[in-house]
């Protein structure tokens, strides 16, 4: 019988089977069949209640042992603080159920370093002693942010507003690609005891290197590369702009690699200077835009951009070419795209191992596809090139090099997991899966990059006379 009643799917037929299998024991049997359900609810009921109790005994001890071992740095911070014309502050916010509560913060003035200032919420590890907030949960909202998706997120109030969030910890990682109520509705249907420890984890190394930098400028310049400084949204809707445009135009991704050929290689600095777009990619860069006081504003790889780019275009109605990747690749890509963008208009796929003198057919294909965006992954800065190279005459209106992201979507390559690159960690995960490949690149040419980039840092500073009352 058991088999049955687990394949059966439809609650109506269950039930029924259930009521059939009762009329089948005796009266005695049927009262331990009850009494066996209602032990097994009720330890259900014991083992979620205990859960919870464990998570708020963690709360109350990390919070209470923070509180304690903070002391003489909790004095310096309201000295601090008074002496910028700040102080304490109490923050009106929306807890568990919906009740308010006042969050505690510490508000420093203008002079304050962006340091310290990132500190200021941590006075709200008492609203977490008191059992208004927790540890990690979603964000602590304002009771008057109204906008229809805070009501969306309704869900979020069945949990205790947390000092760190998703949407914190992906911020100061610069992933942050949704909305802050889309990644409090992703932490309330998955937390667990394990996903808050990680979280906590990932925030330790997070709070030192990352930031929250939406004020930067737009305009960087990393050792003779100019990089757009835009945001995931922002670049995805720049795109389907350029796409509405009569010239042709070139999208390039650099990392921390390409900024190091760049800095050699004269022509690829000129085909980058000459794009359209160049967008800042992974860790290096934005390490080196911490150091150099040029600060990225999101990671903007092709990866994660995809699926952004690819709902703009079936907005918009564009379609879209392929080219790159081993045989094979190009077609499951674009059988992804087909599976989620079903109004995303495919003008063709092309894998890129071609020969020189096939270099003009898969030119002329291109052009008599009339792709409005093209997408090439043959590695940087090879791709890059070979769009600057054609550019007049493939007739789409972007083209964008995009490396190994065919790999990705196409199944060849796993991507690393979330937690390693909310960590800033990708790098790792890509050395690992082909080490023979990636280790110059990684660790030698990353270590090269970190050298120049800290050598301009130090050309800069003395170039550039200290104004009193700046950060440097
Ligand atoms: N590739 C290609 N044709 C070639 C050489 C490479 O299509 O002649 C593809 C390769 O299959 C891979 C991508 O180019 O999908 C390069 O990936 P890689 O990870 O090296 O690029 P990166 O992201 O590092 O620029």
């Amino acid at each position: 019988m058991e088999p049955v009643i687990q394949s059966s799917s439809n609650p109506t037929e269950r039930n029924a089977i259930l009521v059939d299998l009762d009329s089948g024991f005796s009266r005695l049997g049927i009262q331990h069949r009850r009494r066996a359900r209602y032990r097994r609810s009720l330890s259900w009921v014991i083992a979620i209640q205990t859960i919870r109790g464990l998570r708020r005994l963690m709360d109350i001890t990390v919070s209470a042992c923070l509180l304690v071992a903070l002391s003489p740095f909790w004095i310096i911070m309201l000295i601090v603080a008074h002496a910028s014309g700040g102080g304490v502050r109490k923050l009106p916010r929306l807890g568990r159920w919906a009740t308010t509560f006042d969050q505690y913060e510490i508000a420093f003035g203008e002079t304050a370093t962006p340091r310290l200032a990132s500190m200021s919420s941590l006075p709200a590890l008492c609203n977490v002693l008191r059992g208004e907030m927790s540890l990690i949960g979603p964000r602590a909202v304002s009771p008057h942010a109204t906008i229809v998706g805070e009501r969306i997120a309704w869900k979020r109030y069945e949990l205790r507003p947390g000092l760190l969030s998703l949407w914190w910890l992906r911020k100061r990682a610069n992933i942050a690609y949704t909305s802050e109520v889309d990644l409090d509705i992703e932490y309330v249907e998955t937390n667990s005891f394990w996903g808050d420890f990680g979280i906590a984890m990932r925030a330790i190394p997070t709070a030192f290197f990352g930031g929250e930098l939406s004020s930067a400028p737009y305009e960087l310049n990393f050792l003779g590369v100019r990089i757009h400084n835009l945001t995931m949204a922002e670049a995805a809707s720049q795109i389907v702009l350029l796409a509405n445009k009569p010239e042709p135009s070139q999208i390039c991704f650099v990392n921390a690699d390409c900024v190091n050929i760049a800095f050699k290689d004269s022509k690829y600095r000129s085909t980058l200077s000459a794009a359209r777009l160049v967008l800042a990619d992974g860790i290096g860069v934005r390490l080196a835009g911490t150091i150099l006081d040029q600060h990225i504003r999101e990671n903007i790889n092709g990866t994660d951009m995809l699926p952004y780019l690819c709902e703009a275009a079936e907005d918009a109605g564009l379609s879209v070419y392929l080219l790159g990747g081993r045989p094979g690749v190009p077609e499951d890509v674009n059988a992804w795209m087909a599976e989620r963008y079903p109004k995303l208009r495919s003008a063709g796929i092309r894998h890129g191992y071609f020969s020189e003198d096939g270099e003009s057919q898969v030119v002329a294909d291109i052009a008599a596809s009339r792709a409005d965006i093209l997408l090439v992954a043959l590695g940087a800065p090879r791709q890059d090139r070979w769009i600057a190279q054609h550019k007049d005459h493939l007739g789409v209106k972007v083209a964008i090099g995009v490396g190994g992201l065919f790999d990705f979507y196409g199944g060849r390559i796993p991507r690393a997991p979330i937690w390693m690159r909310e960590l800033g960690m990708e790098w790792f995960y890509r050395f690992w899966q082909e080490p023979r490949r990636m280790w110059r690149r990684y660790f030698l040419g990353n270590s090269v990059f970190l050298y120049r980039v800290i050598r301009e840092r130090l050309r800069a500073s003395r170039e550039t006379p200290h104004k009193e009352g700046t950060y440097l």
